[in-house]
């Protein structure tokens, strides 16, 4: 078996050179050790990445190998659906590696949000990362991130977060016991679903007067004071998990690779990851073609777009214009805009991987749309009706197909996955205000976004509290 190498792996194969950190700046390129804490580049500042010398790993040589760790789920490292694929993202010992059961999480055909979407049937899968044990995609990243940290001896980890990260951070502490979490919320911008796992996980909760780009600065600033561990999606390890949700995906499509893969945008670390996953499964001949890739901003969060679709920012071989980018933050500040949506977890106007997710729609010949809170409310509604239901930000990626399909970028007969990135349950406040007959609800919490019609609600029926009435009312809507 190709995995016994790395399953029973010593630590000191591992950290000696097969793994390193490389600057994303292609006209810098320094690396660095892949046992020290960094978040950024010394020389230059720019985005790190995480790097494999493939020819000293012993990879399995065809995708299906990895259904053989399959039978060993009584390992925690096989029962994991990040660390199953270990041997792709190899930076970790072992014995140092994180879990707590991430990443059983599945693909399902929804021939429903298919006929919503205008797909023909059997073409359109929901890769729901909402099953993930605190409920959202972020524990793929988040256990490697958290294996990094204990590869430093860190003591304390800390993130800034509109609630998922926060969330997950919270219970990769409280359930290992490893570092204590730090965690930095803005004001009035998280939903009680997210806030309530980190308080009742028991993490250091600090509450910032600001908004999410305001706690990312300042939990910057506060873990370099203070030597904690960071880990939001700048962190380059956390990115490594979040690369099994596509070798997941494609192991659920039996390894073939779909046409397109539809990720909702925030701080970009998903659609990054996937550029990633997908690069590398190139480079290692494990896949002959890549999917195409769809990035979904929110409307009132919608910087890549922006960048990317009206000023043309490529990736143009590493060296991106970033004045493009420098001048449209510029002009965000001038104008003192904020960003603005139902879909609180990618209300992000400053990504903080811009540059490797420019890296991602270059290799897979990307695209981005700009969904509103309309758009993605109803979506969400219909991915809802299916059953197993998502919040606001990862409905976007199915409004986002829809309207590619729609322009006919998507085909009918193409095969799409979207990925559904967060529970149904984070943010019941935007749902029940849909579903709601209480126009004073919906408009407090829905109108003042733009939100004025709730095209798939199901309302519940008011009935006197009368036996008669109840079974009238049943008969004539039931
Ligand atoms: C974090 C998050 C996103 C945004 O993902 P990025 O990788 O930051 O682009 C989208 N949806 C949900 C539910 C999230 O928690
Ligand atoms: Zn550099």
């Amino acid at each position: 078996m190709a995995d016994t190498k790395l399953a029973k792996g010593s630590s000191s194969a591992i950290q000696s050179g097969i793994a390193f950190q490389r600057c994303l700046n292609s006209l810098c390129g320094a690396t660095f050790d892949i046992g020290q804490e960094r978040t950024a580049c010394d020389r230059c500042g720019d985005l790190l990445d995480i790097e494999y010398d493939w020819s000293r790993i012993e990879v399995p040589k065809r995708l299906s190998d990895f259904e053989q760790m399959w039978t060993r789920r009584y390992e925690p490292l096989r029962f994991s659906g990040v660390w199953r694929f270990h041997e792709l993202l190899p930076f970790a010992p072992a014995d140092k590696v994180v879990t707590v059961g991430e990443g059983q999480t599945l693909l399902q055909r929804a021939d429903e949000v298919a006929k919503f979407v205008g797909m023909d049937a059997g073409k359109l899968f929901l890769q729901y990362e909402g099953m993930n044990p605190s409920g959202s995609f972020k524990d793929n990243g988040m256990c490697a991130a958290f294996s990094h940290a204990r590869m430093t001896g860190a003591k304390r980890a800390a993130c800034a977060s509109t609630g998922n990260t926060s969330a997950s951070l919270a219970m990769y502490s409280s359930v290992t016991r490893l570092m204590k979490a730090v965690i930095f919320i803005g004001s009035g911008k998280i939903s009680y679903g997210k806030l309530s796992q980190a308080l009742e996980y028991g993490a250091l909760t600090v509450q910032i007067a600001g908004d999410f780009d305001d706690a990312m600065l300042r939990v910057r600033e506060v873990s370099k004071d203070l030597g904690i561990y960071l880990v939001n999606s700048i962190n380059p390890f956390r990115l490594e998990g979040q690369k099994t949700v596509m070798f997941r995906v494609l192991e659920a499509l039996r390894w073939e690779v779909p046409d397109w893969i539809v990720v909702p945008g925030g701080n970009l670390g998903n659609s990054s990851a996937f550029g990633k996953a997908f690069r590398e499964l190139k480079q290692l001949g494990l896949i002959d073609r890549v999917p195409r890739l769809a990035v979904i901003n929110a409307a009132g969060a919608d910087t890549l777009y922006q960048l990317y679709e009206r000023r043309n920012l490529r990736w143009n071989d590493g060296a991106p214009d970033m004045s493009i980018t420098c001048h449209y933050y510029d002009d965000l500040d001038a104008r003192k805009a904020k960003a603005d949506t139902i879909a609180s977890a990618i209300e992000i106007n400053r990504p903080v991987n811009l540059k490797k997710c420019l890296r991602a729609l270059d290799f897979c010949d990307g695209v981005v749309r700009k969904v509103t809170d309309q758009e993605i409310l109803d979506a969400k509604a219909q991915v809802g009706a299916g059953g197993i239901g998502c919040e606001p930000a990862s409905a976007a990626s199915v409004a986002g197909a829809k309207m590619l399909r729609d322009e006919g970028i998507i085909a009918p007969s193409e095969r799409v996955v979207c990925i559904l990135t967060g529970h149904q349950l984070k943010d019941p406040t935007a749902t029940v205000a849909y579903h709601t007959t209480d126009q004073d609800k919906f408009n407090e919490v829905l109108g003042s976004r733009g939100v004025s019609r709730a095209s798939f609600a199901n309302r519940a029926i008011a009935v006197p509290n009368e036996l008669d009435a109840i079974i009238r009312a049943i008969q004539l809507y039931g």
